[in-house]
């Protein structure tokens, strides 16, 4: 069926479908597509059109009252195809010990292994439009294209690669094939504002407009699928059987936000940027785009009880920028390194170091509704994001150890403001939105179980990183595939 405008649908009507999916971005859209394949009546709605438009855009808006982040509306994309219409395209599944390693004593981690998830991050690989095999060592790659490796201790750091999708944008390039299935109706500019609580269920949504028009749509299951920070505004502003949010009777949801903290250092080397290029240039083999990366081992990280992380070497050039006496961060450089000769001398080079960090999950880290309200009257949200000091120590530690490395191989030197909050370098996010429904048997520590179904509502299922339990420090677009593919071979099972 083709794609729909819900602003042509009259005030008032009512749709049915067996699966209703909210939200078109990666996740929707992929649920979608594999649903179609059993012919399943399924309804797409998706608030934004087929284009950005600043009336969408806007109801993004929020407040940040914690650590400093983007804009709100400016770290996600409001449109069919979601934040795809403006990522980056990296890509990496988690790390087998992400899956094993509980966050903390007291809360527990991934219910499941990573091989159970093998067969699905291939797919989601393949969706991604990159290298299936899932082969993430440095030395498998460089050696087929004769790249050479920094010389580390392989129980400290690593050499491995991070995916490159084109980067694929999921309406674009997924948006026709959902529109031709038969049992797939996709809605643009239906704007999702509540779930309508009947009886331990779910039992329709209600869609608004700009001009007051509603109309409402009941199935027999939903999934929501709107991106890590509005799952839980939906939940939140939907009261359900306790008034204060469906799926939220134990206070769960919204908390637990995780980011992925960003460091990024300047690192001064001697002589010969070209022995970096498998680190600093991308590599294309067989239509798969990579790029060298470093990533501190297990062993490391388990014995001293710090996160995951992963250090990216860019040549200053390739950030935009050199460092000049013009650059007043430029001069910090100079001031910090003092004892170092002058930057400017032919023999030296400068490389950005961009560490991208595990935050653990805590719950004083969330998402709540602000007093601000939307134009339909909904309660907008106030990011709450809180780091702990394991994420500061994780941060710490990465850096100290990369540098050791760097300067062990004498390579040059890291320039590592490692004591108290790191300054002067800021630490930012990643656009990463994950962890506010958390995975969690124990419905007092999370709010969706192993099968991603929202604890104590019978037929609500959420697709989003909002589930993860841990994040690692990989992008999580490819996790949040696997999980969407996963959840798909669950509700064809239950509604077969
Ligand atoms: C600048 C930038 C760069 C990024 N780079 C990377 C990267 O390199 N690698 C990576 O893995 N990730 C990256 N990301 C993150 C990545 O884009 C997200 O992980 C991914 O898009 C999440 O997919 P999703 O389907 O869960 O949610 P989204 O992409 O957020 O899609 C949610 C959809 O729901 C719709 N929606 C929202 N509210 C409602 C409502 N009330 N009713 C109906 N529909 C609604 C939205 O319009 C949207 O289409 C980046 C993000 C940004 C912003």
């Amino acid at each position: 069926m083709a794609i729909r405008d819900a602003r042509d649908l009259a005030p008032g009507e009512e749709l049915t479908a067996d699966i209703c999916i909210i939200g078109a971005g990666p996740a929707g859209i992929v649920l979608g597509l594999e649903l179609a394949r059993t012919g399943i009546e399924v309804v797409v709605l998706e608030g934004g059109g087929e284009e950005r438009s600043d009336e969408s855009q806007d109801l993004y808006r929020g407040e940040n009252i914690g650590e400093d982040y983007f804009e709100l509306d400016l770290t996600r994309v409001r449109q069919f195809g979601g934040s795809t219409n403006h990522w980056e395209g990296y890509c990496r599944p988690l790390d087998r010990e992400d899956f094993d390693r509980p966050p903390a004593a007291d809360l527990e981690g991934w219910p499941f292994s990573r091989s159970e998830l093998i067969d699905h991050y291939r797919e989601a690989s393949r969706l991604c439009e990159i290298d299936d095999s899932l082969e993430l060592s440095g030395e498998h790659w460089a050696s087929r294209v004769g790249a050479g490796l920094i010389d580390m201790e392989p129980t400290t750091v690593r050499s491995e690669v991070l995916f490159r999708s084109p980067p694929t944008n999921f309406a674009r390039r997924y948006g026709p094939e959902l529109a031709e299935a038969d049992s797939v109706s996709i809605y643009l500019h239906a704007n999702v504002v509540e779930l309508t609580w009947e009886q331990d269920r779910v039992s329709s949504v209600r869609i608004a407009h700009f001009n007051g028009a509603t109309q409402t749509i009941t199935a027999s299951k939903f999934v929501l699928a709107v991106g890590g920070l509005e799952v839980p505004r939906l939940l939140l502003v939907s009261p359900g059987p306790h008034g204060n949010g469906i799926g939220n009777q134990h206070d769960q949801v919204g908390r637990y936000f995780m980011e992925h903290p960003h460091l990024i250092t300047p690192h001064l080397v001697t002589h010969d940027l070209d022995q970096f290029s498998f680190y600093t240039e991308e590599t294309v083999i067989e239509n798969t785009r990579l790029i060298g990366i470093l990533t501190l081992s297990p062993e490391l990280r388990s014995a001293r009880a710090i996160g995951n992380a992963t250090a990216v070497l860019q040549t200053a050039s390739n950030f935009g920028q050199r460092w000049s006496d013009a650059d007043p961060l430029g001069k910090g450089v100079r001031s910090l390194v003092g004892g170092l000769n002058d930057l400017t001398s032919p023999e030296q080079e400068l490389l950005n170091v961009r560490f991208i960090t595990e935050q653990v999950p805590n719950a004083r880290s969330r998402v709540v509704l602000s007093s601000h309200h939307d134009p339909f009257g909904l309660p907008r949200i106030a990011l709450d994001w809180q780091l702990h000091p394991i994420d500061y120590h994780t941060i710490r530690k990465a850096v100290e150890t990369v540098g050791t490395q760097l300067a062990n191989a004498g390579l040059g030197r890291l320039n590592a403001p490692t004591h108290g909050g790191l300054l002067p370098y800021r630490i930012l996010g990643g656009n990463h939105h994950m962890g506010t429904t958390r995975l969690s048997e124990d419905p007092t520590r999370g709010v969706v179980d192993a099968s991603l179904r929202v604890h104590g509502v019978e037929n609500l299922y959420i697709a989003s990183s909002s589930v993860f339990p841990t994040g690692g420090w990989a992008n999580p677009t490819l996790t949040i595939l696997a999980l969407t593919l996963r959840l798909a071979d669950h509700l064809k099972e239950s509604s077969g």
